[in-house]
């Protein structure tokens, strides 16, 4: 039986306000891509969840077609929280999305009334919840209105099958005029949730801004780059690694010998300062009050446990940041 750690809300600085609202999101959350399908060890999945909920992370990110196979990480999740974490529901930010593809036919993507809320009720169901705190709209669908796909989200609101509403991967222009239907609706956006790592910094010109102007929180994806600002391949590539085991979005050809020998710099800049380049990566995003959680993903326990570590040191020296432009532009 799996006890939470009594120890789990010792450090009250570990939580961010999420935008103008009433929500505390915790600095790191985690998020079931990847290691919680149906394919995946539940053991692990389990043991991840748990630890994470141990250390205070009282956030998990889900989507309909989390997997493989579509919806199996919602079944996993689900059955964690019957078994382990559902005694603690009340502690627990649940996020769910729909958006990619999910299902055959005109109804089963994008941003359609009839597709979000279908997809919704398929999610709560297969994670056995009455309702999620956040609902996203996965991606902006240029082919339907924004008034619909927004007034999708905020009627999962007005009827309780979501507690909050939330964007993800819509440009600026786009995040303002969603923002903007969504207050009308009476359902305000509490949060966005962008791609944003050291490689990938489309959020700093405008998005960020944007963000705080509007009041809206801001969850980091792929804080760690996929695995490629951590460690992990200094070696080679690992057989347990994502990109041996699911390449369809991190290839081992997109572990250059340019980026190792980038990430190599930027793991020596991290022992300087008393991290591993995991912990530094993880930091570097939050440096933005912006930034309200970053959202990793897990394969290991121990990961979960040194992505959490990232928490003792926040700042940066101009010095450091400095160094870390030149490593990137290098
Ligand atoms: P990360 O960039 O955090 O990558 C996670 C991977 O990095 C892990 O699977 C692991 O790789 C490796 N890793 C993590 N911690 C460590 C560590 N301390 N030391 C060494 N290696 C480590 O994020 P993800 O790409 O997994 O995305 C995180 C979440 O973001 C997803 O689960 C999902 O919830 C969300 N997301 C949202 C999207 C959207 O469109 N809204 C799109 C993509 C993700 P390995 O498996 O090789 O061990």
């Amino acid at each position: 039986m799996y006890s939470p750690a009594a120890t789990r809300y010792n450090s009250p600085e570990f939580y961010r306000r999420c935008g103008c609202s009433g929500i505390r999101l915790p600095l790191i959350s985690l998020g079931l891509w990847h290691n919680f399908g149906g394919k995946d060890s539940y053991d692990n999945a389990r043991a991840i969840a748990c630890r994470a909920f141990d250390h205070g992370i009282t956030h998990f990110d889900l989507a309909n077609n989390y997997g493989p196979p579509d919806g199996s990480a919602e079944e996993t999740f689900g059955r964690i929280l019957r078994e382990d974490l559902g005694k603690s529901r009340d502690e627990l930010i649940i996020s769910t999305k729909a958006g990619y593809l999910m299902w055959p036919g005109p109804y089963g993507e994008w941003g359609s009334r009839k597709y979000l809320l279908a997809s919704l009720d398929q999610s709560l169901r297969r994670m056995g919840l009455d309702y999620v705190d956040i609902f996203y709209s996965h991606r902006p669908d240029p082919d339907t209105p924004l008034e619909e796909t927004m007034g999708a989200v905020a009627h999962a609101v007005h009827v309780g099958k979501a507690l909050y509403a939330g964007i993800s991967n819509y440009p600026p222009a786009e995040t303002v005029r969603a923002a903007k239907l969504l207050r009308d609706m009476g359902a305000p956006c509490l949060i966005h949730q962008p791609h944003y790592n050291m490689f990938d910094r489309w959020v700093e010109p405008q998005l960020l801004d944007t963000l705080a102007q509007e009041g809206i929180g801001c969850i980091v994806f792929s804080p760690l780059a996929k695995g490629l600002l951590t460690d992990r391949y200094f070696k080679g590539v690992p057989a347990d690694s994502r990109a041996s085991r699911d390449p369809r979005f991190l290839r081992p050809a997109d572990i250059t010998d340019a980026v190792l020998a980038k990430t190599k710099k930027l793991h020596d800049l991290a022992q300087s300062r008393g991290q591993t380049l995991a912990q530094m990566a993880l930091a570097w995003v939050l440096r933005h009050r912006a930034v309200t959680s970053a959202l990793i993903g897990a394969s290991k326990v121990s990961q979960v446990d040194d992505c959490v570590g990232a928490a003792r040191n926040l700042k940066f020296s101009d010095a450091e940041l400095g160094q870390i432009e030149k490593i990137l532009a290098e």
